[in-house]
């Protein structure tokens, strides 16, 4: 069965959104054995969107439209539906009293404007799911192809998708396997050296063709491995995603630092949680970055005790000692994510200075980061490991590449170390 997809709005043309919707429905369509060898844009113009459509039913069984379903005069996808159909549009009550309803619901009453998502063509059907007061359609033609229309807002297209029309989808062409995708997150190669480090094995499962291993490269989230299985249940899957993963994991060895949604930061939590220790920063070019990542992950208060943001030399020197000198070096930053651990009375000091750019400092180009990992008292058993690294990009990228990068050097130093081997500071006292 072929799908093809049409992302519907004169936003999208204009650069003012980014068509994420056709990426997404392209992948889900993808992971459930369906062919898309098109996807277009159009603007909200009803001819050029009845044109689009008739063009695109010309190659596909079945067209999966996103956007248009607002209730402003704007939003045309219902009538060109009709006018593509041959049918009139019409009221369809119980819509609008549920539409109605959804309103009161909110303490609000309904703009009359809103009846016009009550409306659909002659003999198309609404969607179960109606996250949102735009209801999604589909609609059977003569010629038995049809036409689904989804809201644009991604989330409300996105709850449609996965629970009316991709078990719809499935039925129809007869595709009765599970498929799962399992996403790796590595940080610290390169695509091309994940590409070779996996070239063996990707070459044996393009013969055996399940599972499959792609590359998605996710900018300052580093890149992920994506594995994908089919199988006729759930369980059976899920067996061929672990041993999948056992040999993916064996071949890249710790640059995996997660999961699915599991983050870097999320993982240097679970090491540090693991030793019992907890963890200051000292943050100059990130500005407070990489305390606010810390903070985005729940639970981070039993080992997150602080970040201090010392962006102005002299607060490094003042507050956590750093002796007066050059302030992007190696030694500085050691010297900050020493500081940071005393002064927050922590386990571990982590610190990040640099040029941000766009202006070079201290004879450095911009991009050049020192970033330093302290565990534990480094006058007694302690552990320093630091870095001058070298990031590509202007300010922000920078900066959050900084941030990745001297949170993987902390997991790679967590990852060596054995609960109690070191000295963990006494007294804390965390919320
Ligand atoms: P609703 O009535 O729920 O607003 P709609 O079907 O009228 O939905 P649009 O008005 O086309 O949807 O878009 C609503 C919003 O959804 C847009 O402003 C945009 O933020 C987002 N959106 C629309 N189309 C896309 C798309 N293709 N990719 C990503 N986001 C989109």
């Amino acid at each position: 069965m072929r799908a093809e997809v049409l992302a519907i709005g004169t936003e999208l043309l204009l650069g003012q959104i980014v068509d994420t919707n056709s990426s997404w429905i392209g992948e889900q369509l993808a992971v459930n054995g369906m062919d898309c060898f098109y996807q277009a844009k159009v603007g909200d113009n009803l001819n050029r969107i009845v044109e689009a459509v008739n063009e695109a039913l010309t190659r596909c069984d079945v067209l999966i439209c996103s956007g248009g379903l607002g209730p402003t005069q704007d939003d045309l996808t219902r009538n060109a539906l009709a006018a593509v159909a041959g049918v009139e549009l019409v009221r369809d009550d119980d819509m609008a009293d549920r539409i109605m309803e959804m309103f009161m619901g909110r303490g609000r009453s309904m703009p009359q404007n809103n009846l016009r998502q009550a409306e659909r063509p002659e003999g198309a059907r609404f969607l179960e799911t109606q996250p949102g007061t735009a209801p999604g359609l589909v609609m059977e033609l003569d010629n038995g192809k049809q036409i689904y229309a989804l809201p644009g807002v991604p989330w409300e297209m996105q709850q449609m998708m996965t629970n009316d029309v991709l078990p719809a989808l499935r039925e129809r062409a007869g595709v009765s396997s599970v498929i799962v995708s399992r996403t790796l997150r590595t940080w610290g190669m390169s695509e091309s050296a994940l590409a070779e480090a996996l070239d063996e094995r990707m070459t044996e499962l393009d013969q055996i063709g399940n599972p499959t291993i792609a590359f998605l490269a996710s900018g300052v989230e580093g890149i992920k491995v994506r594995l994908t299985a089919s199988g006729p249940d759930r369980e059976e899957v899920d067996q061929l995603l672990d041993s999948e993963e056992e040999l993916v994991r064996q071949a890249l060895g710790d640059v995996v630092f997660g999961v699915d949604d599991e983050t870097m930061e999320s993982s240097v939590l679970a090491e540090l949680s693991r030793l019992g220790m907890t963890i200051g920063v000292a943050e100059s070019l990130t500005g407070g970055l990489v305390g606010a990542r810390i903070c985005d992950v729940p639970g981070a208060s039993a080992q997150f005790r602080g970040s201090i943001v010392s962006y102005a030399s002299d607060v490094k020197f003042d507050l956590l000692g750093v002796p007066r000198g050059p302030v992007i070096s190696e030694e500085a930053a050691v010297a900050m994510a020493d500081g940071a651990r005393r002064v927050i009375g922590s386990d571990v000091g982590i610190a990040a200075t640099g040029v941000a750019g766009p202006n070079s400092a201290e004879g450095h180009r911009p991009g050049t980061v020192c970033i330093a990992v302290v565990i534990g008292d480094p006058d007694r058993d302690g552990i320093v490991e630091s870095a001058m690294i070298r990031l590509p990009g202007m300010r922000q990228q920078v900066r959050e590449l900084s941030v990745i990068s001297l949170l993987s050097l902390l997991r790679s130093q967590l990852l060596k170390v054995q609960p109690g081997q070191i000295t963990t500071a006494a007294g804390h006292d965390l919320d």
